[in-house]
């Protein structure tokens, strides 16, 4: 046996990871040559958002809106009813979000960030406080725009990548308590964010969500959920919760979403389309002043701005989405990679989340600082090496004292090997692990990278660098 296939070995403890479907339609990737990945990088300017998707081999930038479809999705989207009103598609879409969620009110959008906008247009105030135990980059810029201060009350586990914590996602509720405490006066809602993307795609635990709604109640709060993996954080309280061994995905996903006031979901995560999301919520009078703005802004409150057999998709795609066997793939896919990286001498954040799998730079180019870019050295290398495109995002939270609810700003810093679901093989993840390897050893050459231009809003989408 060679050394490969002993590590695969090892790694699954004998159970080797098997995709649960076949693949009955391909799309064809190619490798650019060494030469003309360098002139490819040089072109967009050292980041990734401005690389062509042709010339990418293996795309890890995001799990977002990248999956693939199955048989079933496709065969609704075919059945679209166009209609303008009451669309048969529309009311599959109302009656699956419905059973998923158990909230009777459903508002499509046409992602995520669009429901965001309305939500925050309703409930923020500027100066408000808004809490979070990590607001996703869309949320906290839709916080900004209202004038509003957005409050990530992680736990600091967050920044230890080496040791293994099964929730990093979790709220700090002594952290919580004192920001309730001096801020509450100003505070809408609680948001809480399954899974935790941005923290390392950390679950958030059971204990915790019920906690969280404990403390909401006694500042007579709104609590609501950003949902976008809430299926992959229901995997995770299954595989790591105690008590919870025994329950189906979606009765967990039920008593999750029984301790909220309602969640907003882009449904181009675990709902595995490529574009759509929704708000659903408990109160009626809200849910009208929702469908007020979303006429405004995104279309009739039968489409919200997608097209009607897009909602048929979506319909079909949130039940799959909660399907065990899937999860259990899907999830194991990422740990897998972060197994691979990990063997060769990479750090990253244990146990491995949902979306990806998150690297600390620092274990791979020690002698840059944080002024040279890491991040930024980690993508054009792992695109020069193997085609592969990655992000790189530093993030500026604004955390609280435990103590006194002082704001303390920290900074969290990773590179993401994003899963798109459905659309890579074991073997692809072994070819970004090997071209990890010549990253790895060859490293100390990258001398880092300076910044040539950043925009105030959203400065990581539209960088851009040149090499030191
Ligand atoms: C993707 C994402 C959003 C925004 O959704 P879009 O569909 O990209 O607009 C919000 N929150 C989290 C946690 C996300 O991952």
């Amino acid at each position: 046996m060679d050394g490969q296939s002993m590590k695969k070995k090892d790694i699954h403890q004998n159970e080797v990871l098997c995709e649960p479907f076949r693949i009955k339609v391909i799309e064809k990737i190619q490798l650019p040559n060494i030469d003309q990945r360098i002139k490819i990088l040089q072109k967009a300017f050292y980041s990734a958002f401005y690389i062509d998707s042709k010339d990418v081999y293996i795309d890890m930038l995001t799990d977002s809106g990248t999956g693939a479809m199955s048989d079933e999705q496709w065969a609704a989207l075919m059945k679209g009813d166009e209609a303008y009103v009451r669309s048969r598609n529309f009311l599959d879409f109302e009656t699956s979000v419905q059973e998923v969620t158990t909230y009777p009110y459903i508002i499509p959008t046409h992602q995520g960030r669009a429901a965001e906008n309305i939500l925050m247009e309703l409930l923020v105030n500027p100066g408000d406080h808004l809490i979070s135990n990590t607001f996703f980059d869309t949320t906290r810029a839709h916080v900004q725009n209202q004038k509003a201060i957005p409050l990530d009350l992680i736990v600091d586990d967050l920044w230890d990548f080496k040791t293994p914590k099964p929730f990093k996602g979790n709220f700090d509720l002594a952290k919580l308590q004192a920001a309730l405490e001096r801020y509450h006066e100003n505070v809408p809602f609680i948001l809480i964010t399954i899974l935790n993307n941005l923290a390392c795609s950390s679950p958030v635990s059971m204990a915790n969500i019920r906690a969280v709604r404990e403390l909401a109640n006694k500042y007579n709060k709104l609590v609501f959920f950003d949902a976008c993996r809430f299926a992959e954080n229901a995997y995770f309280i299954k595989t790591r919760e105690p008590g919870y061994q025994d329950k189906s995905i979606q009765d967990i996903a039920h008593e999750i979403f029984s301790y909220g006031d309602g969640c907003y979901m882009s449904a181009k995560k675990d709902a595995i389309v490529n574009i759509g999301g929704f708000i659903a919520l408990k109160d009626e009078t809200l849910a009208r002043r929702c469908q007020e703005l979303l006429v405004l802004y995104e279309g009739f409150p039968t489409y919200g701005g997608l097209a009607r057999r897009d909602l048929g998709a979506i319909a079909v795609g949130l039940h799959e989405g909660l399907d065990e066997a899937y999860l259990k793939f899907r999830t194991g896919q990422v740990a897998y990679l972060a197994e691979l990286l990990e063997q060769e001498g990479i750090t990253v954040s244990k146990p491995a989340g949902g979306s990806g799998v998150f690297v600390d730079v620092s274990s791979i180019y020690p002698h840059l600082s944080e002024d040279k870019f890491p991040g930024i050295a980690l993508a054009c290398d792992v695109y020069i090496e193997g085609g592969i495109r990655i992000a790189a995002i530093p993030f500026h939270l604004n955390c609280v004292d435990p103590g006194s609810g002082d704001l303390v700003k920290r900074n969290f810093e990773f590179a993401r090997f994003a899963s798109p679901r459905r659309v890579y093989t074991q073997s692809h993840l072994d070819y970004v692990a090997n071209a990890m390897r010549r990253v790895k050893a060859n490293a100390t050459k990258n001398k880092g990278y300076r910044l040539t231009y950043a925009p105030e809003v959203l400065e990581h989408f539209f960088a851009k660098f040149e090499p030191l």
